[in-house]
């Protein structure tokens, strides 16, 4: 079985290409490289012996994008391919919403045409919106975000939905994914954004490494436990995994399908730093500083329904994910 991955150069979408060689299907990638390096096509090889096929194109290329189903016999996509900073979306929002809603009706259109009917997308809690409460369930209301970058995500669940209910035949399974950290274990894949890291671990993890001075948390008067947020942590390759199960569930099913993809644990911020420390033997320079815009005291999964539709759990610890988010770190800092 011949699958395309967009965005397959990126942090999760390689994780996922390793996961997908390993399972032995035949990966083609996609990715513009606008957040990605080009090096991480030659350490999935390193980790896997394999190369798989890549495009350096953008997923909104309607011609490019032809010319990879016209070359291979596609059967099936994983769509990870899109701009995914929060606080960036929110001062780009158009730049956010062409390239991310384009991307995505590019791919249905191509799709189509060539009648590949398997999709899997790369969605996020964020769609729970701020009046869920938590733990998330898939049948809860998932029609807000607080950021465009959310409502992107929002927006292309429901354009997977209307063209699912148009086109029975096809199946879009919407993965929400809760909070991904960790690296491979081999350190040659992780979290490795381009500038100053907005999310957490790997923001913790420059900080180990001394190339930022200290991390900051934001609030510690939140009503949970600590005082600092909670969230529901899942290691990548966890999470890669998952991909692997709802790609098998593709195969045998149409229709759509919302997927919690998370571990059903709320670990806060200080529970976090205070595990890198442990099991890293590292310090780590901390303040705690003003809440952040936008974000919520706590929130993870219910993940009851990826294990009774895709037989899939977590199975890394938060100290699995704290070990090899610095075991890759190192290598890179060197
Ligand atoms: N966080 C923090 N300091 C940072 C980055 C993040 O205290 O430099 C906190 C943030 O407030 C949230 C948690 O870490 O409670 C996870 O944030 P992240 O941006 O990684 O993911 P989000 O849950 O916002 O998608």
């Amino acid at each position: 079985m011949k699958v395309l991955v967009t965005g397959g150069a990126g942090y999760i979408g390689s994780h996922t290409v390793v996961e997908l060689i390993n399972a032995e299907y035949s990966v083609v990638i996609a990715d513009d490289l606008s957040n990605a390096r080009h090096e991480v096509i030659d350490r999935v090889q390193a980790i896997t012996g394999t190369r798989p096929l890549f495009y350096q194109i953008n997923c909104a290329d309607k011609r490019e994008l032809q010319t990879v189903f016209t070359r291979n016999e596609i059967d099936a996509v994983i769509h990870f391919a899109g701009f995914k900073a929060v606080g960036e979306s929110v001062h780009k929002p158009l730049q956010y919403y062409r390239n991310n809603l384009d991307s995505t009706m590019t791919l249905l259109e191509v799709m189509e045409e060539f009648g590949c009917k398997k999709f899997i997308f790369s969605s996020s809690a964020t769609v729970y919106g701020p009046e869920n409460p938590h733990p998330y369930k898939e049948e809860m209301p998932a029609i807000q975000s607080s950021s465009p970058y959310g409502w992107t995500k929002v927006m292309i669940e429901r354009i997977l939905t209307d063209y699912t209910t148009a086109h029975p035949d096809f199946c879009a399974v919407l993965l929400r994914y809760f909070n991904p950290i960790g690296a491979h274990e081999s350190g040659l894949l992780g979290d490795d954004p381009n500038g100053i890291p907005n999310n957490l671990m790997p923001y913790i993890a420059r900080v180990a490494a001394g190339q930022l001075e200290k991390l900051t948390i934001f609030g510690g008067d939140y009503p949970t436990p600590d005082g600092t947020c909670q969230r529901d942590y899942l290691h990548v390759v966890d999470l890669a995994v998952g991909h692997l199960k709802a790609l098998e569930y593709a195969k045998s099913h149409v229709g759509v399908e919302a997927i919690n993809l998370g571990t059903g644990n709320g670990v806060s911020v200080f529970e976090l730093v205070q595990a890198f420390e442990k099991v890293n033997n590292i310090k780590l320079n901390y303040i705690i500083g003003p809440r952040r815009d936008g974000d919520l005291p706590a929130f993870w999964a219910d993940a009851t329904k990826a294990k009774a539709l895709l037989g899939w759990e977590a199975t890394h610890t938060i100290e699995d994910m704290c070990e090899s988010a610095w075991g890759f770190a190192k290598n890179t800092s060197l």
